[in-house]
């Protein structure tokens, strides 16, 4: 594992996402940068860099407003996604489409913006992300990897964590040994630990919790995680696979904004 990357070894399009992937920007939401790309045909845009963390399976991206050169025009950023090549495009509102068009005659590649991410939504994002992980942690280490998050940890809509993998046979057992670890956890002050594998893979956890490979955003400690119940262990055949689900309805309505 290395120190946190510098911009030097990152491919060009991937500094935009080097402020958040670092912890010491991880609590921030607001920045100077620079315009870097308008695209009226998508209503979006890129910058040099970037606090506006990109949705993805995991989790929702942030959402906020920028002020775009000398005249700080703004515009409402509603949903922000990564292409494959990293490049984070940053989608405007419909309603300053306009704006943006007028931009795209005005503006220059090079002319300041205030990048300003909505702290409320970013906490809000944050919490429900960081009980994805305590949730996989407790299962992970509960039952020796046995089972483990599928697909990197996807929560469907129902607020159901799938995971796969041998079967346990004392269900309940399990859920209240899931339980009570994830409150063990939570009533601890153990700090977020983001670590970088020498691929660039960003890796986050707890503590002493093993981290897992993720480029989400999370609270700064243990403790700050909303009460997690878990409701329900049940198994599930699905594809062929043995597949196990916790169901954790505070997770699902904390995740409603
Ligand atoms: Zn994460």
């Amino acid at each position: 594992m290395n120190d946190a990357p510098t911009h030097e070894w990152m491919n060009p399009e991937r500094a935009t996402m080097a402020l958040y992937r670092m912890e010491e920007f991880a609590d921030k939401t607001n920045t100077l940068g620079f315009l870097k790309g308008i695209y009226p045909q998508i209503n979006a845009v890129t910058f040099d860099r970037t606090l506006f963390c990109p949705g993805s399976s995991e989790q929702l991206s942030d959402v906020g407003c920028v002020r775009v050169g000398k005249n700080r025009v703004r515009l409402n950023i509603e949903n922000v996604f990564a292409d494959e090549t990293g490049k984070i495009f940053h989608s405007v509102d419909p309603k300053h489409h306009k704006r943006l068009l007028k931009l795209a005659d005005n503006a220059a590649t090079g002319d300041p913006v205030e990048i300003n991410v909505n702290p409320n939504h970013r906490d809000a994002i944050a919490q429900a992300h960081s009980s994805e992980h305590l949730i996989a942690n407790a299962v992970e280490t509960l039952t020796d990897g046995r089972l483990y998050f599928e697909s990197g940890g996807t929560l469907d809509e129902r607020g159901y964590h799938k995971f796969i993998g041998e079967q346990i046979k004392n269900l309940e057992d399990l859920r209240l040994a899931i339980q009570k670890m994830i409150s063990e956890i939570r009533g601890t002050s153990m700090p977020r630990n983001i670590v970088f594998s020498e691929n660039g893979d960003r890796r986050v956890g707890f503590g002493d919790m093993n981290p897992t490979r993720c480029e989400g955003t999370h609270v700064p400690f243990a403790n700050l995680t909303p009460r997690i119940t878990v409701d329900n262990v049940h198994p599930l055949l699905q594809n062929g696979a043995k597949k196990l689900v916790v169901v954790s309805s505070t997770y699902r309505n904390q995740i409603q904004l």
